[in-house]
């Protein structure tokens, strides 16, 4: 199975900032241990150009955020300081779910070791999230008809609600996202489905509303693929996330959505999205776990 990196493009921060920026070396280092996870192919992530950002974007903003004309107002709801770095580092991200995306349709799985950006809508970004790379990439592959139909299967545990806003009104992408309800964004989207959920919830709840409403999404949805925001953030331990998933709660949740996919016979593209636990170690094992299972449900396509 193909995984894209890009953590060698690090975005400089602050200190003190509470973005987990060394989460994704530590990750791409773990996939990269041999033996850790089977048959895994590294490749680094290439860059998405303005015209790729473009197709989900206002370019209008695209050229704002590449020249560095942000105002301050939307620089801190970014919530990243400005620099080259950063743009680069979200050009890269975008690329992996789009080469992801690409690997996937003639391989059945493939993972990007970053994105799942869902914040970032079309003119504006959010909540750490620059650009969106689940819509660049949907985009992309419908651009050179790779694609006619996609599905975004989000489990990051704050809602997908950049996504939900640009795919809203156009039924060749449906978004599905399963998030804390009280979770930030405190003013959600609408998604093709939400299935919102209480504080608190445990695995067992939380792995019975995912039965209950993915398997009816993938079968409606008609879709050539699926991009999965993974997500490590609804684990117990995390320091937004507001749910109580355990480690083995949520690698149960990614068996589960390969297998649903499969059984749909939709190859898959998986991105990482958030993970802020106490112990950047602990999040970057809960991400390492879903490489894991993806890799296994590659082999399950093969
Ligand atoms: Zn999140």
């Amino acid at each position: 199975m193909k995984a894209y990196y890009s953590d060698h493009y690090v975005l400089p921060l602050p200190p003190g900032h509470k973005f987990p920026m060394g989460k994704y070396e530590m990750l791409r280092r773990l996939v990269s241990t041999p033996g850790v996870v089977p048959g895994v192919e590294l490749l680094a992530a290439e860059r998405a150009s303005d015209e790729d950002l473009a197709r989900a974007h206002d370019p209008g903003y695209v050229g704002r955020v590449a020249r560095g004309e942000l105002d301050e107002a939307e620089v801190r709801r970014i919530g990243f300081p400005w620099s080259s770095a950063m743009v680069e580092r979200s050009r890269r991200s975008s690329a992996g779910t789009v080469a992801a995306c690409r690997t996937a349709l003639a391989e059945g799985v493939a993972v990007n070791l970053a994105g799942g950006t869902h914040h970032a809508f079309a003119a504006r970004g959010e909540g750490f999230c620059v650009f969106n790379d689940s819509a660049v990439a949907a985009r992309a592959l419908q651009a050179d008809g790779s694609i006619r139909r996609a599905v975004v299967i989000d489990c990051d545990v704050h809602q997908g609600n950049g996504t939900a806003s640009i795919f809203s009104g156009d039924d060749s992408v449906v978004t599905y996202s399963i998030h804390g309800a009280n979770n930030f964004p405190y003013r959600k989207e609408r998604s093709d489905v939400d299935v919102p959920l209480p504080d608190g919830t445990r695995d067992g709840e939380y792995l019975a509303a995912l039965a209950a409403t993915l398997p009816g999404v993938l079968k409606d949805a008609r879709a050539d693929l699926a991009i999965f925001v993974t997500g490590a953030d609804p684990h117990e331990n995390d320091r937004f996330g507001r749910l109580k998933l355990t480690a083995a709660g949520i690698a149960a949740r990614d068996r589960y959505v390969f297998a649903a996919c499969r059984d749909t016979g939709i190859p898959v593209a998986a991105s990482m999205a958030g993970g802020y636990g106490r112990d950047v170690a602990q999040t970057a094992a809960i991400h390492l776990e879903t490489v894991r299972v993806a890799a296994s449900a590659a082999e399950a396509y093969a």
